[in-house]
């Protein structure tokens, strides 16, 4: 395959090699390294970008509005191919080649609150860079992403028409989301705010999509794909749900779901640094609702998933997406018991937003 695609690029692929890289879910990624320089090559998932021209479109016009924005920020795109564009469609796929950045280093786990920091920081960055940009003239890359309304109404309908024993069985766990339901009121709230404008949001902010130096400072985001008109709260829950707990949504040992309050306070300020002269009032006050909102939509997904036989995420044993849901539930518990205790404490940390030193 790759003799295929190098000499698109202009590579001879008897001097290039090729190895499988990073540890992505979604797409294919391979580091090509030549004898000039390396890059990543990837193969888009169409079962989940159904248009990879809608992505390539989108960095294109991020592109050149960032360039001129800020000539010094570090925005990864697509290199053009021979032909002159930047997503070649091939027999193999779609396919798409960014530089290499080179000494960057990628994480899977956070283990310090600086890591946390960093990768706010470069997520409140990037938006913060494009607040100027229109947003709705971007491309959807996949519709109803973070639509919570949405998810809640697919899980009625799951819940609807699930499997009798499931059902049965999650009872407690399908009426604790319904008790949680003014976690979607809120959202619809947000939807209806003029205050709560539509921005350039990354959409997939896990840590493994923010490249570190060897200093463990963030370079910038990487993985672009999800890159949609969206609400702050979609990036800021994201980062909440997947930075505060030390457990991943695998866990099943439901003992060591706890909260790093710290981890919290750490992606405020992060953020904050960025987006504190961007966000309206209205905004911040959400601040923290994001990470219920993010965290109830994944417990919603995985919880509905189980109910109609794992069709969607699939099933790596039984009870795998029920486990999952059982994770997401514990962790948002410890959320909602942190938010009551955080009041007085995020109107203080607040104050502290342009002191970065502050962590
Ligand atoms: P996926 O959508 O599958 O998560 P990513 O775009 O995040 O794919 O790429 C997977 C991994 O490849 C990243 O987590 C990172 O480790 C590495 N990577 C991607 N692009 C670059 C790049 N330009 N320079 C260095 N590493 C990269
Ligand atoms: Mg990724
Ligand atoms: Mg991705």
């Amino acid at each position: 395959m790759f003799e295929n695609i190098l000499p698109l690029y202009g590579l001879n692929s008897d001097d290039t090699t090729v190895n499988l890289f990073g540890d992505g879910l979604i797409n294919h990624t391979w580091k090509v390294t030549a004898a000039e320089q390396s890059y990543i090559l990837q193969k888009v998932n169409t079962d989940v970008f159904k248009e990879p021209s809608n992505i390539d479109k989108n960095l294109s016009l991020l592109k050149d509005f960032l360039n001129k924005k800020d000539p010094e920020y570090l925005f990864v795109s697509p290199v053009k191919a021979l032909s002159g564009e930047s997503l070649l469609d091939t027999p193999s796929g779609y396919f798409r080649m960014t530089p290499f950045v080179e000494g960057s280093i990628s994480l899977n786990a956070l283990t310090k609150r600086e890591e946390a920091y960093e990768a706010a920081k470069q997520f409140g960055k990037f938006s913060g860079l494009l607040a100027d940009f229109d947003a709705s003239t971007l491309n959807i890359t996949i519709p109803d992403f973070h639509n919570l309304s949405l998810r809640y109404e697919q899980f009625k309908t799951a819940c609807a028409n699930a499997n009798p024993e499931r059902l049965e069985q999650a009872k407690e766990y399908v009426d604790f989301i319904n008790e949680h339901k003014s976690i979607v009121n809120t959202y619809l709230d947000i939807v209806a705010n003029d205050e709560v404008p539509l921005r350039v949001i990354h959409h997939d902010t896990k840590i493994n999509n923010v490249l570190f130096d060897a200093n463990n400072k963030g370079i910038c985001v990487i993985d672009l794909d999800t890159v949609m008109p969206g609400y702050f709260i979609s990036d800021v829950g994201d980062m909440m749900r997947t930075y505060l707990c030390a457990a991943s949504e695998e866990e099943t040992d439901l003992t060591k779901i706890s909260i790093r309050k710290d981890f919290f306070k750490a992606i405020y300020e992060g953020y904050m640094e960025e987006m504190a002269a961007v966000l309206s009032e209205t905004e911040k006050q959400y601040f923290t609702y994001a990470g219920k909102f993010i965290i109830y939509m994944q417990a919603i997904r995985f919880l509905a998933d189980h109910l109609q036989n794992d069709i969607y995420y699939g099933a790596k044993y039984e009870g795998h997406n029920f486990n999952r849901a059982i994770n997401q539930i514990a962790l948002l518990k410890e959320y909602l018991k942190m938010e009551e205790e955080f009041t007085t404490p995020l109107s203080s940390m607040k104050e502290q937003h342009n002191q970065p030193h502050a962590l």
